[in-house]
């Protein structure tokens, strides 16, 4: 039997975390349970990166309400948490005379919902912009932006812990029974007692609200696949750049620049019953170039370095097949159990306003008690790339590592690769040192370094090669030495 809990919380994406960094404002203890190794396992790390403008979502949805909100304060929140982020703009272009309406009204809905500046422009203004930008016209978003999902999800989770939540990974939550007021959580072996459960599992979100006794919810998994561009083609474009959205308010596959300075074509989007598949195909890799070479001239073979894919969570009418809105709830039915569930796009923008959407339902039940040690910060890591010569020069008087290059192409040093293997939330999976510093994002993907981090992760941890893992469960990297 594990330990005891005010707060469990079931996933550890950008809500979960979220959740679990909002909650640690007060005197609770607070846990975390992922079936994965890492935080941002699921859609948390598999988007578009974009913080939305707003003007897609239907006025007063919890969608339009908590875009609107997550954007409105998103530079507040990435300098609090250092959150790579810049507040880019938005280009949602168009070609005829359908799109030029389509593109109207949502401009109208979005100055509904409270979304800033929008505005129609024509080609020439578009130049001005991004001359890059594939259409005839657009609406202009300049408060839509990008940044980094994995970094963000990191660091909700970072701040958290520094808090006094508890993260633990490889716990899949099976089993949830209510015996004397509290739950009793079973876990990959584990059985954890907690007052409070939190749903916050993506697309296992409907099996988890079953679990809690809230049937009835049904998940429609929409997945979407993308192309990753080298840095080199990033030069090209300044912001995202959209398809006009067809009447039901979906985008086709789009041009956005990452905060690196990478660009992601894509996701297109089709159903799929397996939620556990991300493989990417060659028949939508085809349709991306296709689709993406209207938005943005630059989609070229040469620049292709990796591709990805994600599965948008929808909620959906079991009857009519409706898409429905986000749902954070506290059933009568399911006392003390907060239940997020169909959190599909815009929810990494949402993430915090429905965290404290989730703790208000809480505070409405109980009184929390302020947490008087809560620290709202929470320091970046340091890049080297980042500093001024002289800088560099003084971090590496100041520590040798700083002097060894580990990946090439991101440039990140031994000893940043170090202080990630060493990270607050104790994970360490080649991904998880990836997302900490960006080794192996870059041109040749790992080819240099991915075997030195490899080793690294040993010497330091003193794993066994086998036991080094490249993400998830079973993803064993070597089976054994050469030379014994
Ligand atoms: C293709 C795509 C593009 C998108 N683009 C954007 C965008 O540009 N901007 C935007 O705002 N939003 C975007 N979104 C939406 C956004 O990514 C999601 O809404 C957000 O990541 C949801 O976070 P989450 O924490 O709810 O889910 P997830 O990140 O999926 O996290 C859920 C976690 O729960 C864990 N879990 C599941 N079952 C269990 C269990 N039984 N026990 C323990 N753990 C469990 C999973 O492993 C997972 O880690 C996009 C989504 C997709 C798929």
């Amino acid at each position: 039997m594990a330990d005891r809990y005010d707060v469990l919380i079931i996933g550890a994406g950008v809500v979960g975390c979220a959740v679990a960094r909002e909650l640690s404002r007060y005197r609770l203890r607070i846990c975390v349970l992922e079936k994965e190794l890492d935080v941002a396992c699921g859609n948390s790390s598999r988007n578009s990166g974009v913080l939305h403008g707003g003007f897609t979502y239907r006025k007063g949805s919890l969608k339009a309400l908590c875009c609107v909100e997550g954007n409105r304060e998103f530079d507040a929140v990435a300098e609090e948490l250092g959150v790579p982020f810049r507040r880019s703009g938005k280009l949602v272009v168009g070609f005829t005379d359908q799109d030029r309406a389509s593109l109207e009204s949502f401009k109208a809905v979005g100055e509904g919902n409270g979304a800033v500046g929008l505005e129609m422009v024509d080609r020439k203004r578009l130049n001005e912009l991004d001359s890059s930008a594939g259409g005839e016209f657009a609406m202009y978003s300049p408060s839509s932006g990008i940044l980094d999902p994995m970094a963000y999800t990191i660091a909700l989770a970072e701040n958290a812990g520094q808090n006094g939540a508890d993260f633990f990974f490889d716990r899949e939550v099976t089993g949830i029974i209510r015996r004397d007021g509290m739950h009793e959580v079973t876990a990959t072996g584990d059985t954890f007692t907690t007052r409070w459960v939190v749903n916050a599992a993506g697309l296992n979100s409907a099996r988890i609200s079953a679990m809690l006794g809230i049937g009835g919810y049904v998940i429609r998994g929409f997945k979407g696949e993308y192309i990753i561009l080298d840095k080199k083609a990033g030069a090209f474009l300044n912001m995202p750049v959209y398809p006009a959205p067809n009447p039901k308010g979906g985008f086709a596959t789009h041009a956005t620049p990452t905060v690196h300075g990478n660009v992601l074509i894509g996701p297109d989007s089709y159903i799929t019953e397996d939620f556990d598949d991300f493989s990417v195909t060659r028949k939508q890799m085809d349709g991306l170039v296709a689709d993406g070479l209207k938005m943005f001239a630059q989609v070229k073979r040469e620049y292709f370095i990796r591709s990805f894919a994600g599965i948008r969570p929808k909620l959906v009418d079991p009857a009519t097949g409706e898409i429905l809105d986000f749902v954070c709830e506290a059933r009568r039915e399911a006392p003390n159990t907060i239940n997020l569930v169909g959190i599909e796009s815009p929810g990494l923008t949402s993430a915090l306003p429905l965290a404290r959407r989730a703790v208000a339902l809480m505070a409405e039940r109980e009184r929390l008690v302020p947490n008087p040690a809560f620290e709202p910060r929470r320091k970046a890591p340091l890049r080297f790339s980042e500093q001024d010569l002289a800088g560099k020069k003084k971090l590496i008087e100041q520590d040798p590592d700083y002097g060894e290059i580990v990946c090439r192409c991101e440039c990140v040093t031994k000893a940043e690769i170090l202080k990630a293997i060493r990270n607050p939330l104790g994970v360490c999976t080649v991904a998880a040192i990836k997302n900490r510093t960006r080794a192996t994002m870059g041109r040749c993907q790992g080819g240099y370094c991915e075997t030195r981090i490899a080793k690294l992760i040993q010497d330091e941890t003193g794993r066994r090669v086998t036991e080094v893992l490249f993400n998830l469960k079973g993803s064993a990297m070597f089976t054994g030495r050469v030379r014994e």
